[in-house]
């Protein structure tokens, strides 16, 4: 759900992309967002366009053709970051699990010092799934080389600490409608110094020019020199969306998701129901897969919550088809009381 305050705000008149006031919304965005992903990096801003935009800008700024390319590949969404990371030309290789489970401390470092990429990419809270990724073991041995870190939090910013700073994280990337509760449209991101360092030194420019975040850099913090119009009515939405998060609290925020998510558990294990990703402390708040129990039709029990209650959750997908059911509870949707109408809603759909 989108706040209404965060409607309102898109109904302000347009500015020019080059106007002043339009770059002090660019600066409180900034301020802003920094916040949220926990980071005191100085770039950290907004791509046109949805998350698989700041996908492939963390992508297509941070390979070259022939460069190794190490993917921790769990889910749905590491598989996207593959895919465009080979039409980059890059020399993938892969440390793959099952879909839901999660990568060790020792196991992440041994890939990663057997491997010697120059670009590491892992997804933080995998949407397919909904596992968390913990990334610190990820960041410290990629460093250790020398290799770069790309960190997917798109399902984690806003209901999540994503904490880009202490994890190390080097390129973290968003989007505007899941846990910032604001509609899709722009594509957050954040790059540490020396991710910064990198781009700067870059002699060959990105292979894509709508994406070159130095090209952006020049616009937003430089010259302010024209590169592409910015969607205007996003910036206020962002903005608006991201106050209403500083005035909630971070704190106070994050201990909402995870309440609503514990919640949530304890009513589909009362159900009968078990969750997907086993350890507690490496579920979503945000994103719930219970599995679909022996015997029921998933698409008829989905079918019944959007048909009799208005209540849309989605499916597995890939090996997790028909498998799980997918549960958001991002933003202003992770609330008690959707949670105890969705609990209701799924009984009754389950024992029909
Ligand atoms: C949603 C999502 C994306 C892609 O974002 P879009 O806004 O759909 O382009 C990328 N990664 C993860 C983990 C996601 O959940």
């Amino acid at each position: 759900m989108v706040e209404p305050r965060v409607y309102e705000a898109m109904r302000q008149p347009i500015v020019s992309h080059v106007d002043p006031y339009f770059f002090q919304v660019a600066e409180d965005i900034h301020r802003l967002l920094a916040l949220v992903f926990g980071t005191r990096n100085l770039f950290t801003m907004v791509i046109s366009g949805t998350g698989s935009a700041g996908m492939e800008a963390a992508i297509v700024n941070f390979t070259d053709p022939g460069a190794r390319f190490a993917v921790f590949a769990n889910g749905y969404f590491s598989d996207r970051i593959t895919d465009i990371a080979r039409r980059q030309g890059a020399d993938v290789v892969r440390f793959e699990k099952p879909w839901g489970e999660t990568f060790g401390e020792e196991e992440a470092r041994a890939f990663i010092l057997r491997e010697r990429p120059a670009v590491v990419a892992y997804v933080q809270a995998e949407t397919s799934t909904g596992a968390w990724q913990n990334g610190k073991a990820i960041c410290e041995a990629a460093h250790e080389i020398g290799a770069l870190v790309i960190g997917d939090c798109v399902t984690s910013l806003g209901g999540m600490p994503v904490e880009v700073d202490a994890t190390g994280i080097d390129i973290a990337y968003s989007c505007t409608q899941k846990g910032l509760s604001c509609p899709p449209g722009l594509a957050p991101i954040t790059l540490s110094p020396r991710a910064l360092d990198k781009l700067r030194a870059r002699s060959v420019p990105a292979r894509s020019f709508y994406f070159d975040l130095k090209l952006l850099d020049e616009y937003f913090q430089g010259a302010h020199r024209y590169h592409h119009t910015a969607p205007i009515t996003m910036f206020y939405a962002l903005r608006e969306a991201l106050a209403v998060i500083a005035e909630e609290g971070l704190e106070k925020r994050f201990e909402r998701h995870r309440r609503n998510h514990l919640a949530l558990v304890a009513g589909l294990e009362a159900l009968g129901l078990r969750m997907h990703v086993t350890d507690p402390a490496q579920r979503l708040w945000t994103l719930n897969t219970p599995r679909v129990p022996e015997g029921v039709d998933d698409l008829k029990v989905r079918k019944r919550l959007i048909e009799e209650h208005g209540i849309e959750i989605l499916g597995g997908f890939g090996p997790l088809a028909r498998k799980v059911f997918r549960i958001g509870l991002m933003g202003a949707s992770s609330t008690a009381e959707n949670v105890r109408t969705l609990l209701g809603a799924l009984e009754s759909a389950l024992r029909a």
